[in-house]
C-alpha cells in the first residue's frame, strides 16, 4: 500500500492506493487489457451515458482503477451505469475493451459485497418467485381464461441454484 492523492470536486483528498488492484483486474475475465489504456479519452467522448450524466466517465474510471483506488471504484455507483452499448469497445485505439472491463469490475464488486440496489432487488425477486414479477391468483385466473398453464408462485430450483452458487449468501450479506 502507498499513499496517493485524487481530485474530488475542487479539493484534493488523500487516499490509500493499492498497486495490486490493476493486476487483479487484469487477471479477471474481461479485464485483461486494462493496462493498455493511455488515457486518450475516446471512450468518454463517445459514451452515451457520459453524455447524459457527466459523473459517468469511463476514461476516469480506468484511471482510478489503474491508480489503485480499489474501494472508491468497487463501492461506487458508477461502475453499474454502463449500458453495454459497446461504442467504446469498438473505438478504443488500445483495444482496452472497456465494456468487458466494466463487467470485470462489477463481478469483483459483487464478490467484495457491493451489489447495486437495483440488481439486488432484481436478484431478490428472481430468488423469491423464479421470475422478475410475482405471479398471484389473479394472474393465473387470467392465464386459465386464455388457455395458458398455471405458473407456480415460487421456484425451488432457482433457490437451489442461489444456494449452490453462493448468491443466497451474498444477498443475505454473509458471503462478502
Ligand atoms: Fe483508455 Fe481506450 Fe478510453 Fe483511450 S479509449 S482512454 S485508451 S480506454
Ligand atoms: Fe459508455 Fe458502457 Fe457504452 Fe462504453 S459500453 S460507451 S462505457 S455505456
Amino acid at each position: 500500500m502507498e499513499s496517493g492523492a485524487c481530485a474530488e470536486k475542487d479539493r484534493v483528498v488523500v487516499t490509500v492506493l493499492d498497486p495490486r488492484f490493476k493486476y487483479e483486474i487484469a487477471s479477471e475475465p474481461g479485464g485483461e487489457n486494462i493496462k493498455y489504456c493511455f488515457q486518450c479519452g475516446t471512450c468518454t467522448s463517445g459514451c452515451p451515458v457520459s453524455e447524459l450524466d457527466s459523473k459517468y466517465n469511463p476514461r476516469r474510471i480506468i484511471r482510478m482503477a489503474i491508480l489503485g483506488m480499489r474501494e472508491r471504484v468497487l463501492a461506487s455507483d458508477f461502475i453499474w451505469l454502463c449500458s453495454t452499448c459497446y461504442t467504446c469497445y469498438e473505438r478504443c485505439p488500445q483495444d482496452v475493451r472497456i465494456t468487458e472491463v466494466m463487467n470485470a469490475l462489477k463481478n469483483m464488486a459483487v464478490r467484495a459485497g457491493y451489489i447495486h440496489p437495483a440488481f439486488r432487488a432484481q436478484a431478490d425477486l428472481i430468488g423469491g418467485h423464479g421470475r422478475l414479477y410475482e405471479v398471484d391468483e389473479f394472474t393465473n385466473e387470467k392465464r386459465a381464461e386464455l388457455g395458458l398453464p398455471t405458473l407456480p408462485a415460487s421456484s425451488p430450483e432457482v433457490a437451489e441454484i442461489y444456494g449452490m452458487t453462493g448468491l443466497a449468501s451474498l444477498l443475505s450479506g454473509k458471503g462478502a
